[in-house]
């Protein structure tokens, strides 16, 4: 085979999405994600700063399927509400994102979602170990019971920018919490270039690159990352700063997205961009640059 056609082979099947608004249902966020070159996409099911959600009608979750099905558009990737906190100190709040964590499972189960992306939560207040064990206890409850084992549907936990007292931060805390998790729940990784860069590792120089790389399959496993938001950074690495930036226009640049593309342990892996929008058409903007890389 010569060496354009193994890149061709290596690199036509990326799945490559964005974050789309479900404003007049899933399945029309299906079907513009599809408009807009994507073949994947992610969502929040509800408003991700309310704590009250309205479930799934039937009629929704079949409109979902079947657009998907005619259009060829997946894994399909929930991001939870921003109001969950897993390992919060207060067990009020516990109780309650324990709910609306179980709430997201449902959701995504009706939907046919393959992804439900959570941020771990914060600790403040407590160790990084009791927090560690609360995210894990909570996980566990939430999902307790749920029917899961007959599909493809994954928690992945995601890392964070790093911020003082919240879970996740690295990529060992990540796998920590993967690994507590494992025996009792469907989980794996989601990971974002822009959390990545700021909490501190370099992704921007080759051999930072190289080793950033070698540390996720140290820790995680590259092949438990199902999710990469690909995001550019408005800060600098190890700012713990959580600021994304279009991609290609932040302090990431475009060399590292395309590495990332190209990256053979990452072929299996969903590209979504959650990148700002600014003004109309940045959503397909920042696909486009994101399908660019493999050019
Ligand atoms: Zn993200
Ligand atoms: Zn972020």
């Amino acid at each position: 085979m010569s060496k354009t056609a193994s890149i061709q082979q290596n690199t036509a099947h990326r799945l490559i999405g964005v974050h789309l608004s479900t404003t007049g249902g899933v399945a029309n966020a299906v079907r513009r994600a599809s408009a807009i070159g994507a073949n994947t996409l992610q969502i929040f099911s509800s408003s991700p700063r309310m704590w009250r959600a309205s479930k799934i009608a039937a009629e929704q979750s079949s409109a979902t399927r079947a657009a998907r099905e005619e259009l060829g558009v997946g894994p399909l990737v929930v991001h939870t509400s921003y109001l969950v906190n897993l390992c919060s100190q207060s067990q009020d709040i516990r109780e309650k994102s324990v709910q609306a964590f179980r709430g997201e499972i449902e959701r995504a189960l009706a939907l046919g979602a393959e992804y439900l992306v959570v941020h771990p939560g914060s600790y403040r207040g407590m160790t990084r170990q009791q927090g560690l064990q609360l995210a894990t206890e909570s996980i566990q409850q939430a999902i307790a019971g749920l029917p899961w084992q007959q599909t493809l549907f994954h928690i992945l936990i995601e890392n964070t920018a790093g911020a003082e007292h919240s879970l996740g931060g690295s990529f060992e805390q990540v796998a920590e919490l993967i690994e507590h998790l494992r025996p009792h729940a469907p989980v794996a990784a989601c990971l974002d270039t822009c959390h990545t860069h700021v909490s501190g590792y370099d992704i921007v120089s080759e051999t930072g690159w190289a080793e950033t790389m070698a540390q996720i399959e140290r820790t995680i496993g590259c092949e438990n990352v199902r999710v990469w938001h690909c995001n550019d950074a408005k800060a600098v690495c190890g700012s713990k700063l959580d600021r994304h930036e279009h991609i290609g226009e932040g302090k990431i640049g475009l060399d590292p997205f395309r590495r990332l593309l190209r990256e053979p342990q990452f072929a299996l892996a969903a590209f979504i961009a959650e990148t700002p929008v600014d003004a109309p058409g940045d959503e397909e903007r920042n696909v486009l640059a994101l399908k660019n890389m493999l050019a």
